[in-house]
């Protein structure tokens, strides 16, 4: 895949993309850098059907992973400097990543669009609310074109009619796979389902 070349306006032009990406290429496996590229190009095709930013969507996908392969300590380092969560240490770079990214993003890139933040902080484990940038970013990540686990076929049908359900979808069977792989289950990941879940509960009656 080759990087995409977008009709930008604005301060975040073409050449502003390139040199972000060649900072973030150099965080990661070629592989991920590949994925990173992927999310992006869905990101940008959610936020052109949904009626978001493209430039901020775009922002938030090439970002995202940043800190994803950042080995334990200087994530652990960050969580504890910022006051993050301190339970995040004891479930790793899965659960860290995304805090820390969004801390990065905001450091280096000196991204200040709190939209775009929020973004990357939930990518993982999404939010009791999430911005349309945050669902947008959170449902390219699941269903980018590389991924093929069972039930993303689905995934990718809900996201072509509603980004709530595809969100809802990708909540509930990430409990439920990590249930099955018997993971350990973030406090957060748990609040977020059960925010959504009383949500959708709180609607059918
Ligand atoms: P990626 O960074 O592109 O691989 O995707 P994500 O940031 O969405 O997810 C990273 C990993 O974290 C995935 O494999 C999720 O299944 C996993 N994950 C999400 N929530 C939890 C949790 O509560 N506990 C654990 N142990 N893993 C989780
Ligand atoms: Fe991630
Ligand atoms: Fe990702």
């Amino acid at each position: 895949m080759t990087k995409t070349e977008l009709a930008y306006t604005g301060i975040y032009t073409n050449w502003a993309r390139e040199a972000v990406l060649a900072e973030v290429e150099k965080q990661m496996k070629p592989s991920r850098f590949q994925h990173v590229l992927r999310v992006e190009a869905c990101a940008i095709r959610l936020a052109e059907k949904y009626g978001a930013s493209l430039e901020a969507c775009s922002l938030a996908a090439i970002l995202h992973d940043y800190a994803k392969e950042h080995d334990a300590q200087s994530l652990k380092a960050i969580v504890l400097s910022q006051g993050m969560d301190r339970e995040m240490i004891g479930y790793g770079s899965e659960i860290m990543h995304g805090p820390v990214g969004a801390y990065y993003a905001e450091t280096l890139f000196g991204i200040t669009d709190e939209a775009i933040l929020e973004a990357i902080r939930q990518h993982t484990i999404g939010g009791e609310t999430m911005t349309l940038i945050g669902k947008v970013l959170f449902i390219a990540d699941y269903i980018e074109s590389g991924r093929t686990f069972k039930g993303v076929d689905e995934a990718r049908r809900l996201a072509e009619i509603s980004l709530e359900e595809a969100a809802y979808f990708k909540i509930e069977k990430t409990i439920i796979h990590l249930v099955k792989k018997e993971l350990p289950i973030y406090p957060g990941t748990i609040y977020v389902y059960n925010s959504w879940i009383q949500r959708k509960v709180g609607k059918s009656e």
